[in-house]
């Protein structure tokens, strides 16, 4: 599965909802199904507002060098839901 599949696959995943939505509901991502500035259509994070492909892309190309430990684990998660979507 490429990029633009997932995008397109994220689109029939996940409902679409406003950050300030998913934090009432007690969620750590949300989905605006609107594309990113980097062409993405993903989760964000509810604690930062950052794109997921974003931020997984900016993981892999060690740009990211400081990560709180919480965030590691968002991170890491998410790694394994793209890894289980192929
Ligand atoms: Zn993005």
């Amino acid at each position: 599965m490429n990029w633009s599949e997932a995008n397109k696959l994220a689109l029939d995943l996940f409902p679409v909802s406003t950050r300030s939505e998913a934090r009432a509901k007690g969620h750590k991502k949300y989905f605006t199904g609107k594309i990113c500035k980097h062409g993405h259509i993903s989760q964000r994070y509810v604690s930062n507002g950052i794109c997921c492909n974003c931020l997984l892309t900016r993981l892999r190309n060690n740009v990211l060098i400081r990560v709180d430990k919480q965030h590691a684990q968002q991170v890491k998660d998410y790694v394994k839901e793209v890894i289980e979507m192929k």
